[in-house]
């Protein structure tokens, strides 16, 4: 069956379109993927999808950033566009965006910070067999974090843990989340830092710091509950430019996040996905790619 037609059908019942019917997204928008959108803006009566069983950190923060982006990504479950490849040269066969993220998240969950920074990165980039290109990369976002003011206090630092799982029970849905890594500094505080490996320039971290604010926060509300966790403050860590943004979990922050993210999850059980700020879609990138489709949305 065509993949229009499995849509039209998923998305009557509000319902999730399953990972496996999902086309991949390729550097020419699929004219099959705007027709299921142009399908979707148009069913006037999509009964509120049920309630999710559970959700993760970086589901709330898509919702906080456009709750329309949250019912394309998430109850559609529509293909994410890698943005960076998509405005690379067309000849250019590199890795994309999430894979640079998974692989230097994955080699950070195993250096070790007190070997020699070069030598180790060399040597655990190589069994991925990357091109030159890409392995330059990621081997420099790497390298920007180990020779930071961070990477130097964790070398000292009594405790350090990565990838650590969690789940904050809010309004009764679980939210799941993973904290990148956490360390004792020399006051004995423990610090939050979150690796960001897109592409960021530096102009645009300011921006960027706003955009992670709840998920930062939603972290730090998360291991504030832990017995015996002294966290008050966490980095989002933007590998490049190379440049950390500090976010304070003071308990005013926190309670404040909590209430928030209690009217997120409301919101997303209710079916609530209208637009929260059309003025965000003259710069948005996913306008041009699904929103022109909605009733309303010229610009
Ligand atoms: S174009 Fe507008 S409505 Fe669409 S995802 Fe972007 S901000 Fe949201």
């Amino acid at each position: 069956m065509p993949f229009i037609d499995k849509v039209d059908d998923f998305v009557r019942k509000g319902i999730k379109i399953p990972e496996t019917q999902i086309p991949s997204f390729d550097r020419s928008i699929d004219d099959t993927v705007k027709r299921a959108v142009e399908f979707a803006s148009k069913v006037q009566n999509l009964d509120s999808p049920a309630a999710p069983d559970h959700l993760a950190v970086t589901d709330l923060s898509l919702y906080d950033q456009c709750p329309r982006l949250y019912y394309l990504l998430k109850v559609l479950n529509l293909p994410d566009v890698d943005f960076e490849k998509l405005n690379y040269a067309s000849s250019d066969k590199g890795i994309s965006a999430a894979e640079t993220g998974e692989i230097t998240h994955q080699i950070l969950d195993r250096i070790d910070y007190n070997a020699p920074a070069k030598r180790e990165v060399e040597y655990l980039i190589a069994p991925y067999k990357l091109g030159d290109n890409d392995s330059g990369k990621i081997s420099g976002l790497l390298t920007n974090f180990l020779n930071s003011s961070f990477g130097e206090e964790i070398k000292n630092s009594s405790v350090v843990m990565r990838e650590i799982p969690f789940t904050l029970f809010i309004s009764d849905i679980p939210i799941h989340g993973r904290v990148d890594l956490l360390y004792r500094t020399a006051n004995g505080a423990m610090r939050l830092i979150d690796f960001k490996t897109n592409n960021v320039k530096a102009d645009e971290v300011e921006a960027k710091r706003e955009e992670y604010r709840l998920q930062m926060e939603l972290y730090g509300l998360a291991l504030s509950r832990l017995d015996g966790m002294d966290i008050c403050e966490g980095f989002a860590f933007f590998m490049k430019p190379c440049r950390a943004v500090k976010y304070d979990f003071t308990p005013i922050v926190l309670r404040k996040c909590s209430e928030k993210t209690d009217i997120i999850v409301e919101s997303i059980k209710k079916g609530d996905f209208r637009p929260r700020n059309i003025e965000l879609c003259k710069k948005c990138e996913y306008y041009n790619l699904y929103c022109h489709h909605f009733p309303g949305s010229e610009h």
